[in-house]
Parts: C-alpha cells; sequence; structure tokens
C-alpha cells in the first residue's frame, strides 16, 4: 500500500441505474419522464445566448427561486435550490445531521441516503418496513439525530398520508425531518404546507421525475427562513455557484406551463393504472404505487430471470439485487406504446 493510501476516504458509491445506448431500446429503470419537458422549454433552449456562458451564473439563483416561489405560493426565503435533489439532500445532511445520535431512515427506502450517511460519517439506523412495505410510525417516536423517508416511498411506491407524515414530524420536533418527495406529483399530497407549521421540516422536490428534466439537474426544497439560510451557509461554503445558466432559465420556464405539466402527469397517472391491470393479469402482484413506477414481483419467475430476459431483447428494468429487493422488478411508466411492447413480451415470456 502506498503511503498516502491510507488517506483516502473509503465510501461505496451509490450505484445509479444503467443509461444504455442505442436506437431501439425501452428504457423503463430510472423512473425518467417518457415525454419531453414543456414546448416553452425548448423555445427558451432556442432563444440562449452563448454569450451568457462567459459569466458565472447567479449563486443565488434568483429566477428560479421567483418562480418557484410563485408557483408554490412559498416565499423566497423558504426555498432552497441545487443540482438535483440529490445535491440539495446532500448539502442538508452535511447541514443537519451533525448529532452524535443516529440518524433514521426505512431499510427500504431511497439507497442513496446510507451513502452520503457514511460519506459524511453520521451515524444511522434503518427501521425495517412491515410485512406490507409500509413504513410504521411508531418506529420514528425515539431518540434521533435526524429523520429522512421519501414519501412515496422508492421503491414500493407506496403513499403515507399526510396525517401520518405529520404524525412523524410532529414526534420529533428536536431534530430536523426531510421529507423527499421525487414522486408527489404523480397523485401524493404535499407536506410543503407543512413547513408553515413545523420549523423543522425540509420538504425537498425534484424536476427529474414529473417535470421531465433529469438531465437539467434541478432540484428544490422547502423550509422555514432558519433551515435555508443554514443550508446556504453550506453551499456557500463547498461550491457557490451550484446551478448552471441554462438549468436556471429552463427550470424557470418549465414552471410556467402548468397545463402540460398536468396534461403529461395525467397521462402517466393513467398509463400507471392501466400497468395496474395488465401486470396483475400477467401474474404480478405489488405495492399500490402512487409513483411512476411498479414494484412488482410474479408469482412463478423469479425476478432476476425475467430482468435479464427483458434486457437481452432491449427492455430495460431495475433490478435490485438486494435482501428484501430481490424477486422484486421496478418497472418505470414509459408511454402506452412502451408499455404494450412490454406486456406483449411478458405475455410470450411467462
Ligand atoms: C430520483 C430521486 C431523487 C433524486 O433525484 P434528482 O434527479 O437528483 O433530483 C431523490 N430521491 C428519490 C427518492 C428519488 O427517487
Amino acid at each position: 500500500m502506498k503511503p498516502w493510501e491510507a488517506n483516502i476516504r473509503r465510501v461505496a458509491p451509490y450505484v445509479p441505474g444503467e443509461q444504455p445506448k442505442g436506437e431501439k431500446l425501452i428504457k423503463l429503470n430510472t423512473n425518467e419522464n417518457p415525454y419531453p419537458p414543456s414546448p416553452g422549454v425548448k423555445q427558451a433552449l432556442a432563444q440562449m445566448d452563448c454569450d451568457w456562458f462567459r459569466k458565472y451564473p447567479d449563486p443565488a439563483a434568483t429566477v428560479l427561486i421567483k418562480a418557484l416561489s410563485k408557483t408554490y405560493g412559498v416565499e423566497e426565503d423558504r426555498i432552497f435550490v441545487g443540482v438535483g435533489s440529490d445535491d440539495v439532500i446532500a448539502v442538508a445532511f452535511m447541514t443537519f445531521f451533525n448529532s452524535r445520535k443516529p440518524i433514521l431512515f426505512p431499510d427500504v427506502s431511497y439507497s442513496f441516503y446510507k451513502v452520503w450517511a457514511d460519506l459524511f460519517r453520521i451515524p444511522y439506523e434503518t427501521p425495517a418496513l412491515d410485512d406490507n412495505f409500509c413504513i410504521r410510525k411508531e418506529d420514528y417516536y425515539r431518540e434521533n439525530g435526524g429523520i429522512i423517508f421519501p414519501n412515496p416511498n422508492a421503491p414500493t411506491g407506496l403513499l403515507m398520508p399526510l396525517s401520518e407524515v405529520e404524525d412523524i414530524i410532529a414526534h420529533n420536533q428536536e431534530s430536523v425531518v426531510i421529507l423527499d418527495e421525487a414522486y408527489i406529483d404523480f397523485g401524493g399530497e404535499s407536506g410543503i404546507k407543512l413547513t408553515e407549521k413545523y420549523d423543522n421540516l425540509l420538504v425537498v422536490q425534484t424536476f427529474s421525475k414529473s417535470r421531465s428534466m433529469a438531465g437539467m439537474r434541478i432540484g428544490c426544497a422547502y423550509g422555514h427562513p432558519d433551515l435555508i439560510r443554514a443550508l446556504n451557509d453550506v453551499k456557500y461554503s463547498y461550491n457557490s455557484y451550484t446551478m448552471n445558466i441554462p438549468s436556471l432559465v429552463l427550470g424557470a420556464k418549465a414552471l410556467e406551463d402548468d397545463k402540460y405539466f398536468k396534461e403529461t402527469l395525467d397521462k402517466i397517472i393513467y398509463t400507471r393504472e392501466q400497468a395496474k391491470i395488465r401486470l396483475g393479469e400477467l401474474g404480478f402482484s405489488f405495492p399500490d404505487s402512487m409513483a411512476n413506477f411498479i414494484f412488482a414481483s410474479h408469482k412463478e419467475r423469479r425476478a432476476e430471470e425475467i430482468y435479464k430476459a427483458l434486457r437481452d431483447n432491449n427492455i430495460y428494468v431495475r433490478y435490485f439485487k438486494q435482501p428484501r429487493l430481490d424477486n422484486h422488478l421496478r418497472i418505470s411508466i414509459g408511454t402506452d406504446e412502451e408499455m404494450e411492447a412490454l406486456y406483449i413480451f411478458l405475455k410470450e415470456f411467462l
């Protein structure tokens, strides 16, 4: 071993879903939106001037924060933005989770939480979901250094009623609670309004799924101005210019077209409800998803076998080789045509 190797920070990184290249493939593995961003985004992109890029972007992300403020009716000093919600959540871990007590998150949830906790050396405990993959709120009634969970949860897709989310927050007013709402637009009720009542609640959302902009990397968070100020202090101590000019401008633009946003959401929700029927007919069972994916297992065939067969036929879904998850497939909701191709293949294969 070289002497300096002893000083390397060792981490087991998060493994993102595959981004396979090729023309005729059906990609249902990373919960991307199958529809393009709003037409206004395309127009704004065409009008972008390269000369803008000589200068640094606005470190305060003012255009985007103003647009979010208008869209969600939240004051500007209660909003924080970053390079995808991954960046927002990572900054929040650094900012808020500095207790010696363990932070809490479900054993089955977004696998990045554990990676950040390890990276930032934050102790953590992972209360197990119940046998139906539901979060047990009572597991979060104990002392902790902070709490984070997604609602709807990933990869189960299960939505917790807002009253239960509030119950967890109400029991934990001495630590920061982060509510990760990456999938809330697909049928859930947001906890943003609870940030008025609880000064320890941070609600995180993303443009990656419901707003079709995963490639632009835009995430945001809502909370009490004291939380937002603390996030900004850490951000400005680390990298002041997190968001680039196209992301700021196009993100703001995406918020303008609410009609298009609602229409694409309705299409995805309709396709998801159809998928529940079709996958059920094919012998799959799954928790009742309120997200843009379905977490399914088959009554006869192993998930890994189905995953490989799909992959050999250019249909990509997500498979997690992990305890409790390794007989499930996470299938993102694509267009009706993509889903039809999936059902046809599955019918033949099964
Ligand atoms: C996709 C996802 C994120 C991160 O999304 P970004 O693309 O970084 O905004 C965060 N949390 C959950 C639960 C997700 O599924």
